[in-house]
């Protein structure tokens, strides 16, 4: 009956739609509609997180991770987000701002004389689809002129393992700019040691999940098993290591002793604005202060 009173030959398609994919949609649209302006207006900021060496403790890198503050709507995390900007295309213009942002605060601090460590930003598979990418992440490089080795470009593995033949090229390419590249993720999706094989990185970055495990007590003795397997696999190779989401003094102490390289979570410090990161971490002052402090502050 419905589909003879439509004005179209096609067949009449009904859909339901939950509440939650209601809101979801609605959200989305929010989403779209209020993204141009907030790049506009200055509403995406960079938070940077430190990646902490543990013998000595030190500040030896971090990781440049998005905040939108919204006027209206307050802090939104990038998991609310990010996979709408993903859908439409418009991470990629996000991603660059957080590449010439990271790009922007280096040359502030070598201009301060403050010697920073490298920064890595997070590449989205639109990104690294886009032509020539690399080539105008090279332009905003020189324009500021920081040294290349000081930036650092995770792809995650789940993204470089959709196509491996064109992710070995852009690793090779990446390295000829002479940016360092690192494997996000590493070992939550399911063609891990696949990936290693053909990409080379020269950071894998071990996902937050092995970390949560640890502390399970069921899974807490596998987990720690195949993150030792892990990181001695990656020591062969000559990869180095971050652990991601590192929570406590337990996780820490394992760190030590299998050992990993970088550490990146909580227990050190949580992302904060990149203002912040420069005054308490690279600051003579600040750094005086974190090498002073007790490992577990
Ligand atoms: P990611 O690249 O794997 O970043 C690490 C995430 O783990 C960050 O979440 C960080 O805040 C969180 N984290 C670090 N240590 C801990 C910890 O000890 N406990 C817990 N519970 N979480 C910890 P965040 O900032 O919410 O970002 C989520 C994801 O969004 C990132 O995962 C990345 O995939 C994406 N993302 C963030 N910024 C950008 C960006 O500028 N561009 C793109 N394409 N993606 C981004
Ligand atoms: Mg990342
Ligand atoms: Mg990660
Ligand atoms: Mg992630």
């Amino acid at each position: 009956k419905e589909a003879k009173r439509c004005a179209s030959d096609q067949p009449c398609v009904c859909r339901f739609y939950s509440l939650e994919d209601h809101r979801r949609l609605q959200m989305e649209q929010t989403i779209y509609n209020r993204m141009k302006r907030a790049l506009a207006d200055r509403h995406f900021h960079i938070y940077l997180q430190p990646k902490v060496s543990l013998c000595p403790q030190a500040v030896a890198g971090a990781e440049a991770l998005v905040r939108w503050l919204d006027p209206e709507d307050g802090a939104l995390r990038p998991d609310a987000f990010i996979p709408a900007l993903e859908r439409n295309g418009f991470i990629v213009q996000l991603d660059q701002y957080m590449f010439e942002q990271t790009c922007q605060w280096l040359r502030r601090w070598l201009d301060a004389g403050w010697n920073p460590p490298p920064v890595s930003v997070n590449l989205s598979q639109a990104t690294l689809r886009r032509p020539q990418v690399l080539q105008r992440y090279q332009k905003i490089q020189r324009r500021w002129r920081v040294p290349p080795q000081l930036l650092e470009l995770e792809l995650t593995e789940t993204m470089v393992s959709a196509d491996l033949d064109y992710s070995a090229r852009l690793v090779e390419e990446i390295h000829s700019l002479g940016f360092r590249c690192s494997l996000d993720d590493f070992g939550s999706g399911y063609s891990s040691l696949n990936v290693l094989s053909r990409l080379r990185v020269d950071t894998i970055k071990l996902d937050k999940r092995f970390f949560d495990g640890m502390l399970s007590q069921q899974d807490g003795p596998r987990s720690e098993q195949i993150v030792a397997a892990v990181l001695g696999l990656a020591r062969q190779l000559g990869i180095k290591t971050v652990a991601e989401g590192v929570t406590c003094e337990h996780q820490t102490q394992f760190l030590i002793n299998h050992p990993c390289d970088l550490v990146q979570g909580y227990y050190f410090s949580p992302p904060i604005p990149a203002e912040e990161f420069g005054r308490r971490f690279l600051s003579p002052q600040g750094r005086a202060a974190f090498s002073a402090a007790p490992e577990n502050s």
